[in-house]
């Protein structure tokens, strides 16, 4: 609804108050690879000091920098948008009228917003539009001309960022001294305040840019990644730009990734070795081994080495390897000091999403997704099997309780809760899990699911998952095939490590568990805790609730 218009508020949906000067609904979403057209602000707490239903124009205060931050924003080229709860005008507080008059205000304040969307219902209405659901986010993509992936929202409250996260927005919390610490923990980006959370915008902005092309031509690139699945499917996106700037593109990857790599567009040929300095339970260092690896990395005469590594691996080895093997540009995230090994040293804050990790060391080494590309996880179609027929029509929920680590596997007994609860609600459930896992999809799933345990390779699994409604899933490689399939997730995610490095990345996802658990921040494999508690305090019917608020209705439709 225009702003310039009487409103009678309807009741399920966000009221968009474009002004009349403006155009009401934006140019199509830009192909440039950026990660961001949009910022989407929260009002109260956020741009403004919180009054609690404040209908009084004299009573607007900015927060500190906000005039300058959202400038900087304006200068880049962001559109920005207000997505705001104003539950007063259900309740009678204020009226439509005085609202427009503190927006005006603001805007005198603060400088031009390209769309306001107003939530005017009160929790008890059941809208769609009222943060956490991701109704406001969803209608402030769409006046802007771009998708709620190319957003990134700022607020003060878990409602935020909560809202952002289910429709698949980026989410960054500024807390004040009203938000609750399990909403800080649980946000997987956090900023001090508006002007550090808009710098931090800039500068992931950025880092996917690069600032000189490379330095002559790349006919074959070489890119590492090794460790389990996830890891290499997160990689995807900064393999498909490297592929963008190369001839040809080699992939060194682990035993564990291997079906992960199978799975990646931009690839053309694979080399399958486990290095000890990575895996997890490796086993001695073998000279001969070593020495045939580089041997076979010499045969790939790579012009360029690209080595991405998650926050706690050394790429330094491997550069060693590389330096022996005669590849001379290569490039490495690094902390530790590199002496001679490597030609780009990059570096990045802890936080960042893996996938835009990895993409900005891509961009350190020249590289950048082509135009059109989405800084999104995909799969190549070719490699991706039929569905099994005997699966019935699409529309169900898939439950994968457990992971390779057994830290991150939801603990059985709730997911066969979870499994009652979502077939009580309607909801056709398939349970998948690989070979060693049988045993517990078979439990699981008598509560009411199929059981699919052991059915399927990762390939077939992609299947599976591409064709659900959505996903409950632990962090691990099934989340991220879900993202690369655009299939929304609930998150039962332990915190051994970040959830803003490692969560389902520009999908939209509802996280559960407890962010705050002793286990937090360990990486460990198995969980240190007895009795698991960063998982087994979920309620399944929390997990019916996510799917409300991700749209998934039980009976088979999305
Ligand atoms: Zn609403």
């Amino acid at each position: 609804m225009r702003q310039d218009q009487e409103d009678p508020y309807q009741r399920r949906s966000a009221q968009v108050y474009a002004a009349a000067d403006r155009a009401s609904s934006g140019s199509v979403a830009s192909p440039r690879p950026v990660l961001y057209d949009a910022v989407l602000l929260d009002r109260d707490g956020t741009l403004i000091e919180d009054v609690p239903y404040n209908g009084d124009p004299e009573k607007v205060r900015p927060v500190p920098g906000a005039r300058a931050a959202l400038d900087r924003l304006r200068v880049a080229g962001l559109r920005l948008a207000v997505v705001t709860n104003q539950s007063g005008l259900a309740r009678g507080y204020f009226s439509g009228e005085q609202m427009r008059a503190v927006h005006a205000r603001v805007e005198e304040l603060l400088g031009r917003f390209d769309a306001w969307l107003v939530c005017p219902h009160d929790d008890a209405d059941g809208c769609d539009c009222r943060k956490p659901a991701p109704g406001l986010v969803y209608a402030a993509a769409r006046e802007l001309g771009t998708t709620p992936s190319r957003c990134v929202l700022v607020g003060d409250i878990g409602r935020d960022v909560g809202a952002a996260m289910a429709a698949g927005a980026a989410g960054v919390l500024v807390p004040t001294p009203v938000t609750r610490p399990e909403e800080v923990a649980a946000a997987g980006w956090v900023a001090t305040d508006l002007p550090a959370a808009v710098a931090e915008i800039l500068r992931r902005q950025q880092a996917v840019q690069p600032s000189t092309p490379p330095t002559g031509p790349v006919r074959t690139a070489l890119v590492v990644r090794s460790d389990s699945a996830g890891d290499v499917l997160v990689t995807g996106p900064a393999i498909r730009a490297v592929a963008a700037g190369a001839e040809r593109v080699v992939l060194l990857c682990g035993p564990r990734g291997r079906a992960a790599a199978n799975l990646l567009p931009g690839v053309d040929e694979i080399i399958e070795h486990p290095l000890p300095w990575i895996d997890p339970t490796p086993g001695p260092v073998d000279r001969e081994a070593m020495r045939s690896l580089t041997e076979r990395l010499g045969a790939v005469d790579a012009d360029q080495a690209v080595v991405f590594t998650s926050f706690h691996q050394s790429a330094l080895p491997l550069a060693l390897l590389l330096r022996m093997a005669g590849i001379d540009r290569i490039a490495a995230i690094s902390d530790d000091y590199p002496g001679s090994l490597l030609d780009v040293r990059h570096r990045v804050p802890v936080g960042v999403p893996e996938p835009e990790r990895a993409l900005s060391l891509a961009a350190a080494a020249g590289h950048r997704l082509p135009d059109g590309d989405e800084p999104v996880l995909r799969l190549r179609r070719d490699a991706v099997p039929p569905r099994p027929a005997d699966l019935g029509e699409p529309g169900y929920v898939v439950l994968h309780p457990g992971s390779a680590a057994s830290s991150r596997a939801c603990p059985p007994e709730v997911a066969t809760r979870i499994v009652g609860a979502l077939t009580d609600a309607g909801h056709r459930v398939l349970v998948t899990g690989g070979p060693d896992e049988r045993a517990v999809t078979a439990r699981v799933a008598a509560a009411g699911g199929t059981d699919l345990g052991g059915r399927t390779d990762l390939a077939g699994l992609a299947a599976i998952v591409a064709d659900a409604s959505a996903i409950v899933v632990g962090n691990t490689g099934p989340a991220h095939l879900a993202a690369a399939a655009g299939v929304p997730v609930v998150s039962l995610f332990a915190p051994t490590v970040p959830f803003g490095q490692w969560g389902p990345y520009r999908v939209p996802t509802v996280r559960l568990g407890d962010a705050a658990a002793p286990c937090r921040d360990t990486r460990a494999a198995s969980c240190p805790i007895p009795g698991h508690p960063c998982l087994s305090g979920v309620d399944p019917d929390d997990v019916v609730d996510a799917l409300r608020t991700l749209a998934v209705s039980g009976g088979g439709g999305r």
